[in-house]
């Protein structure tokens, strides 16, 4: 059979279960987050040996920051979807009396979710939580650039899950143009903001509504003011979020950090020290760090890392082994602000220091770049605090701590501008693939005669209080019957 008529078929398929209903059902969606449930569990040690093979992940580096995390937002689904799903009562002023409304979320339809590689287990499951949860058939297509964690989905899928409703599509760009041809009823799109504007053109044609999770760069704000052991603290959150987490291969990762001239040195020392504290003398044989996800980006960096100005930057590290993969963590002082490591997301293990002679001015270079998905300021001064929050715009701000608020259902997860549209995770994923339908109930009877013509003076007076003034707005109501 052609691969597109294939396509065709499974599509009409998923949207046949949509339009039955069975999606909808309280009791299929808790089925199906369950059976995720099951699969995570039966499936742990398999999930590690293909996020190992595909990013070299150390196991626990893998529960932390993708299985356990998705164990946890199930849970959570588990527990809400029902509060979720329920209508909500709405307030209605005098002007509707006497009616009742509500706000009833429906499920989108059929949706497609496409993913990155970085974390290829996270990024493709967790939309698709919030997916099952608001009663919506999928189709899944991770990325081709993880192929064992995506042939793992594409096996155990049909396994575990409703592949009525739910469908693995395995694939590279011609696979993913083609599910772009398709209607869709929601498309959910994590990776660059160079494909986030491809697939926005594509979602247009059907007027398709998009979340778009993209990266960026992402800055941290060091003040001088710590002391010493909050210092301390606060590089070593630093150094495990940047080099700890897909070596800096997340959209969250620290791109660059901007500090003070007077504490740059110390800044370095304390980095060099918690790096050696963390992974050892030499990283790369730690087996803790995740190696470069393919050639394409390990080659990428090296040219990024190569470039002049940049190599004479390097303070720490800079060493690569192609045959692994692998680059040294690396740090760099004050590159040129024009070369490729300043202008783009850095996606890696480099990470620039930029030094200012005031830490006000952190403000101004942030501001300087497209709005990132994360700007975490290390400071206890509230001012500083204030300022960050009033005079720049981001996906998040995270104070004294880099990566977390990942974790955290009750906070919306998602960019502003460059780096995304729409946002998820909890409630927020729930709300991402439905739609809030507004529903008014009505009654026979009640009519004022102000609301039809023959028009007259009294009848503009009447409509003017009965709009803006609710609590006469009864009285005005009985009066303007009589009339
Ligand atoms: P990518 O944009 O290259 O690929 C993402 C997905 O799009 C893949 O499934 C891929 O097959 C598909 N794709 C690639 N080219 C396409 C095309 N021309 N037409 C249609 N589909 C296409 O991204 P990536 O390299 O996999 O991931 C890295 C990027 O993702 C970084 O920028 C990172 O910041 C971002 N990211 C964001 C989040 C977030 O939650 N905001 C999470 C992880 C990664």
């Amino acid at each position: 059979m052609a691969p597109l008529l294939a396509l065709q078929e499974d599509l009409e398929e998923l949207r046949q279960t949509f339009r039955s209903g069975a999606t909808r059902n309280v009791a299929w969606r808790k089925a199906q987050l369950r059976s995720l449930v099951k699969l995570l569990r039966e499936q742990e040690e398999q999930i590690f040996a293909v996020l190992h093979e595909d990013l070299g992940k150390h196991r626990i580096e893998a529960y932390r920051d993708e299985v356990g995390v998705l164990l946890k937002s199930l849970n959570h689904a588990l527990s809400n979807v029902e509060k979720w799903m329920a209508p909500k009562k709405g307030q209605l002023p005098l002007v509707f009396f006497p009616a009742t409304s509500e706000v009833v979320p429906e499920p989108l339809g059929l949706v497609l979710i496409f993913s990155s590689w970085n974390f290829p287990l996270g990024v493709t499951l967790e939309p698709l939580i919030g997916a099952i949860s608001a009663g919506c058939t999928a189709v899944i297509k991770p990325s081709e650039h993880a192929p064992a964690t995506s042939s793992f989905l594409a096996k155990a899928f049909p396994r575990y899950m409703d592949t009525k409703a739910i469908k693995v599509i395995e694939g590279g760009v011609t696979e993913a143009e083609h599910l772009l041809e398709q209607k869709w009823d929601k498309i959910f799109f994590t990776g660059s903001t160079q494909v986030g504007r491809i697939i926005m053109s594509a979602a247009a044609k059907h007027l398709t509504p998009v979340t778009l999770e993209l990266g960026g760069k992402c800055p941290v704000v060091f003040d001088s003011g710590l002391s010493s052991s909050d210092r301390e603290m606060a590089v070593k959150r630093i150094v495990s979020g940047k080099w700890g987490c897909c070596t800096g291969q997340a959209c969250l990762a620290v791109d660059y950090l901007l500090v003070e001239e007077k504490l740059a040195s110390t800044l370095i020392d304390l980095l060099k020290k918690s790096i050696k504290g963390l992974y050892g003398e030499n990283p790369a044989e730690s087996r803790t760090i995740a190696k470069i996800v393919n050639k394409h980006h390990f080659k990428r960096l090296r040219r990024i890392l190569e470039e002049p100005g940049v190599s004479a930057s390097v303070v720490h590290g800079g060493s690569v082994d192609e045959e692994k993969q692998l680059i040294e963590p690396t740090i760099l002082l004050d590159p040129p602000q024009a070369s490729e490591l300043m202008t783009e997301e850095i996606f890696g293990p480099l990470l620039p220091i930029i030094t200012l002679k005031n830490i006000q001015e952190s403000i101004e270079f942030i501001n300087s770049k497209p709005k990132p998905l994360a700007i975490y300021v290390f400071t206890k001064d509230e001012m500083l605090k204030r300022q960050v929050l009033s005079e720049t715009s981001s996906g998040s701000v995270t104070f004294n701590d880099v990566l977390i608020h990942y974790l955290a259902e009750e906070l919306p997860f998602g960019g502003v501008g460059e780096s995304g549209i729409g946002s998820y995770h909890g409630k927020f994923s729930f709300d991402t693939f439905s739609h809030q339908k507004a529903v008014l109930r009505r009654r026979f009877f009640m009519e004022p005669p102000a609301r039809y013509p023959p028009w007259n003076d009294y009848k503009l007076k009447f409509i003017r209080l009965l709009y803006h003034f609710d609590y006469f707005g009864l009285l005005l109501l009985l009066t303007g019957l009589k009339r």
